[in-house]
């Protein structure tokens, strides 16, 4: 693929490391690609970061033709930089495109533009302990009609942002609310897919949560208020009675890269991971009656974070007295391992990135 570069006259000054939170501060430049349906994706680019001048009836802008992705890349102790398993990334974007009658990507061409973007904006990849540079790849729908329609005119493109550590004061059990209210997604409709309008939804029910005091919701499936789907925007697991278990993907779930992850590394130590149904009712009794042994949800940004507390319709339920459970710890320090480079990625994971020139 012919990706045209044009270099920043202005780069930023690069914020302090210990300073930098999540997704405040962006790189000097982007990638860009236009597509319209005559000449398929074309015009790849890497240009300085600056605003878009959109025209104001986009698709996007009122039928919420958007999705995204997100992946980090990191900086090894060597001082090279990796991204951690971008071709699921990049497949998975596919079928959200696919779910929201959006243009797919050329897979190889899409991961040639993530390495070379990447490797240009190499010196914005942090260098402290847990820190690393976020990246946010999206596609937007920029047909210039009010028409309701499949999208004949996208854009897609990848910002990046350098993101301190997910746990500043060392990794803590959360508090999590069980939403009996709002529902995330339903099967049939966009819970698989990474899509802006998933957030838009779930984002009154965190609001709540937040007001309370906990830091996430777990969601139920949006049929029954049954089944136990996701915490938050990640994917959630537990230790009953020995037993690992995940909700199977029905559809309404995101299929998870740290989710896929944690479930391969586990598989390979020997221990069997049901991805199956769980009903509130089981979880609430394996609570009461102590079999409940750890819970902790995943996905990129936290990597594993521990539920120390779950609360349903005014009751709280402590999981595992509060403290981080075994496997949650085996999972967050083998992941972080592989990505940081600190330990052997025998599973085949990681991609280097190319030195710029
Ligand atoms: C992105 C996301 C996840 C986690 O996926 P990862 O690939 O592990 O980062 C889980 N749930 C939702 C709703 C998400 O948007």
């Amino acid at each position: 693929m012919d990706i045209k570069i044009e270099y920043t006259k202005n780069p930023a000054v690069k914020p302090d490391e210990t300073k930098l939170g999540f997704g405040k501060y962006f790189t000097d430049h982007m990638f860009i690609m236009d597509y319209d349906k005559k000449n398929g994706w074309h015009d790849a680019r890497i240009v300085p970061f600056s605003n878009l001048s959109l025209h104001p009836a986009c698709t996007v802008f009122h039928y919420g033709a958007e999705i995204f992705e997100g992946l980090k890349a990191y900086r090894k102790a060597d001082g090279s930089v990796q991204l951690f398993r971008p071709t699921e990334n990049i497949k998975r974007m596919n079928n959200s495109a696919d779910r929201l009658c959006m243009p797919k990507l050329d897979e190889k061409d899409a991961l040639e533009a993530l390495l070379r973007f990447v490797s240009i904006e190499q010196d914005w990849v942090p260098n402290s302990h847990g820190t690393s540079l976020y990246l946010r790849p999206f596609m937007i729908g920029v047909d210039e009609k009010l028409g309701v329609h499949a999208i004949d005119k996208a854009m897609y493109m990848i910002i990046a942002s350098p993101v301190g550590s997910y746990y500043d004061k060392g990794i803590d059990p959360v508090s999590i609310m069980i939403e009996t209210e709002d529902v995330r997604a339903v099967r049939g409709g966009t819970g698989y897919a990474k899509c802006g309008g998933n957030y838009a939804a779930s984002t009154r029910a965190g609001a709540r949560a937040e007001e309370k005091g906990f830091s996430q919701v777990l969601w139920l499936d949006g049929v029954e208020r049954k089944y136990i789907e996701e915490v938050g925007a990640m994917n959630v697991m537990f230790k009953i009675n020995g037993e690992i278990v995940t909700p199977e993907l029905s559809g309404s779930i995101l299929p998870g890269i740290t989710r896929k992850s944690c479930i391969e590394l586990l598989k390979n130590k020997g221990y069997s991971v049901s991805e199956r149904k769980l009903s509130i009712d089981e979880l609430l009794g394996s609570m009461e009656n102590g079999t409940l042994e750890e819970a902790w949800g995943c996905g990129t940004a936290a990597v594993v974070s521990p539920i120390g507390e779950l609360e349903y319709n005014n009751k709280r339920y402590t999981v595992n007295g509060g403290k981080i459970g075994e496997i949650t710890h085996y999972l967050y320090d083998t992941l972080t391992g592989i990505q940081w480079g600190d330990i052997p990625d025998h599973m085949n994971w990681t991609v280097p990135v190319p030195k710029n020139k």
